[in-house]
């Protein structure tokens, strides 16, 4: 049974990677589009465990029961039906069903929906001798089974949600503030921005808001489990419980390494009552000790602007930093002039004259195509990434650290 892990779109090599980080090898692995599958042979179980606790990029961990073609309603019955759903599925627990069709002759999704929860009861009706066109009685207190389908080029693809809620619910972060990046795709910018704490070098968000880039970049260098504070639905589902308690005794190992190592980390809003959530949620996500936030107006000219030379030497003791941030943008936190008017603030700040200030390195976030227009300078690297179903680019301003030999 392979086990597929759903990824925001632009993450999917980022998750391949956490796989092997993992120990799968290559070879086990493929990167699709939104999704990464493994084939973990006998181990599955260990593996929807340990992913549902370490992946920091994935979004739901599902594990694949069969891949059968579907051409017709007919099809989709029989090939339902003929797999052993009651391995699978307790007396009593609630059956749910969802999915997708793409591309194929099968698309209504609730009539799909339907079909194969009718043969899923069917299966089970006839195992337990009960009479053709029983009901079986669904009692929640027994657990939910979370069945998926994916429908593509007329094959069925029937899983088994394993992560119940989506895997960026860490459960440091509630639902408080406007426009919070989700921590999957805050990890990846962390990620893909290739921080060097070992160099010394600080990172710092400058518009931090909930905090949720700093704590998940001390969660990335301690090595904490990004699941660790939270339950997953498959822990209850007994196919693959009892991996959960042996992956997260594995887990406990392996946070004791580094889980008292402090790093240069800091944050900063303009909005007071952002640095004392960000402070709350370190201290719920465990990392308030490495983690510092303060009060700042980025992009105020004075030597108290957040990003001005002085104030970040004051704040983080560091003379090289990596500024990653999202700064706040137009349709949903504020009018697109005053967006804009922070981002052209960044610009004179840090890329004075089109140029990357010596002393950091920049990674920004934004849905605003005219970024690089209104900073005034074109980035060196740019990807696209999806924070929900918000289409954002990624610039990387890092030329400095590359061209100056010494630093890169
Ligand atoms: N990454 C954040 C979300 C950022 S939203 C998270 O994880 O939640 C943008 C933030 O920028 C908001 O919290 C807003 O208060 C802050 N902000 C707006 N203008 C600012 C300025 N001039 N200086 C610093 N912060 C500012």
């Amino acid at each position: 049974m392979d086990v597929i892990v759903t990824t925001l779109m632009g993450l999917e090599a980022l998750v391949g990677a956490e796989l092997r980080d993992l120990g799968y090898p290559a070879s086990a692995i493929a990167v699709e589009n939104a999704r990464v599958v493994l084939d973990a042979g006998d181990d599955y179980a260990l593996a929807c465990a340990r992913i549902n606790l370490w992946t920091r990029c994935g979004e739901r961990v599902l594990l694949e029961m069969a891949r059968a073609p579907a051409a017709d309603f007919d099809a989709l019955f029989d090939a339902t039906r003929a797999l052993p759903w009651e391995e699978w599925i307790a007396r009593g627990q609630v059956i749910t069903v969802d999915g997708y069709a793409r591309n194929s002759a099968l698309f209504g999704i609730s009539a799909c929906q339907s079909i194969i929860k009718k043969a899923i009861v069917a299966r089970l009706a006839a195992s337990r001798g009960l009479a053709p066109g029983s009901r079986l009685v669904e009692d929640p207190a027994r657990g939910t089974i979370p069945v998926r389908f994916g429908i593509v080029d007329d094959v069925v693809s029937l899983m088994i949600d394993t992560s119940g809620a989506g895997l960026h619910k860490r459960g440091y972060r509630p639902l408080r503030n406007v426009a919070p990046i989700r921590e999957t795709l805050a990890a990846a910018l962390v990620r893909l921005s290739l921080w060097r704490p070992s160099r010394g070098e600080a990172l710092v968000d400058p518009f931090c808001g909930s905090g949720t880039i700093p704590i998940e970049a001390a969660m990335i260098a301690r090595d904490l489990a990004p699941g660790r504070q939270r339950a997953f639905g498959g822990e209850s589902w007994h196919v693959i419980r009892d991996a959960f308690a042996v992956a997260r005794e594995e887990m406990a190992a392996r946070e004791s390494r580094y889980r008292d190592r402090m790093y240069p980390l800091f944050g900063s809003d303009i909005d007071p009552q952002m640095v004392a959530l960000s402070c709350a949620n370190a201290a719920r996500a465990g990392v308030a000790d490495t983690v510092r936030f303060y009060q700042a107006d980025a992009i105020a000219g004075d030597r108290e602007g957040g990003l001005h030379p002085r104030r970040l030497q004051t704040e983080t003791e560091a003379t090289d930093r990596l500024v990653v941030c999202n700064p706040p943008y137009g349709e949903r936190l504020r009018d697109p002039e005053a967006a804009r008017a922070i981002q052209a603030g960044i610009g004179v700040i840090c890329l004075p004259g089109g140029n990357l200030r010596t002393d950091l390195r920049l990674t920004v976030l934004s849905p605003d195509e005219a970024f690089e227009r209104t900073v005034g300078s074109r980035a060196d690297k740019r990807r696209k990434l999806y924070n929900g179903m918000i289409k954002c680019t990624m610039y990387h301003y890092h030329r400095y650290a590359v061209t100056s030999g010494g630093k890169s």
